[in-house]
């Protein structure tokens, strides 16, 4: 029982790409009501479902109030694009390091496209000063996107860090809508 129909497009990209191992640690970012977090804690058996298996930890940020969870760690009330939700999740994470970063985050839509799709694409942006704080080398990020002008950019800087990066369009994302996901993987740290 998922809590949100969203929850079968993360099963559908994990099911295809594997993103998502048991003991792997996970930040899901936009994570209310929580339907990505549910999918995740499975995934990563961050409740101890299986004890056969390694537990993983689930980490769920999001502006609104988040229901609770078992096998996650919510911030509830929480900007990801704040600073300071970023020590945060420092503190929260074994070793400081999350293995995969999902992201489902979107702004208010204002009906005005090219400007969704540019809030949109800032918010995906600053998830890349994210990476760079908290994801393993070889780590993983799924984050989602509006079609629009500034894709290129934002797949150019995600290629800049990220050995392979790829467009998908889940079967479960209605066929009418700019909605996309990029699947960014084998995480490499910038050299500054
Ligand atoms: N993946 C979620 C699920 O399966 O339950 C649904 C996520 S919903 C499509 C997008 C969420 O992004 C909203 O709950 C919204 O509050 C959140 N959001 C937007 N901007 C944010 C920000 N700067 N920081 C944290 N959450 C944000």
């Amino acid at each position: 029982n998922f809590r949100c129909r969203s929850a079968f497009k993360l099963l559908e990209i994990d099911d295809k790409f594997r993103v998502l191992q048991p003991g792997d640690s996970v930040v899901d970012c936009g994570a209310a009501p929580g339907a990505w977090s549910q999918v995740a804690v499975q995934r990563v058996n961050s409740a101890g479902t299986d004890p056969e298996l390694r537990r993983g930890t689930v980490v769920g940020i999001d502006l609104l109030n988040i229901p609770p969870l078992e096998g996650a760690h919510f911030l509830s009330s929480h900007d990801v694009t704040d600073p300071a939700t970023h020590a945060k999740l420092l503190e929260l994470l074994p070793n400081g390091q999350a293995h995969v970063i999902l992201s489902d985050m979107a702004p208010n839509a204002s009906g005005f496209r090219e400007m969704d799709h540019e809030k949109l694409i800032v918010m995906c942006l600053s998830l890349i000063d994210l990476a760079e704080r908290i994801l393993q080398p070889g780590g993983s990020l799924v984050c989602k996107y509006w079609d629009g002008i500034l894709v290129q950019k934002l797949q150019g800087k995600l290629s800049s860090v990220f050995g392979s990066v790829r467009t998908l369009k889940p079967n479960a994302s209605r066929k009418d809508s700019s909605e996309r996901y990029f699947l960014a993987r084998m995480y490499r740290k910038p050299v500054r």
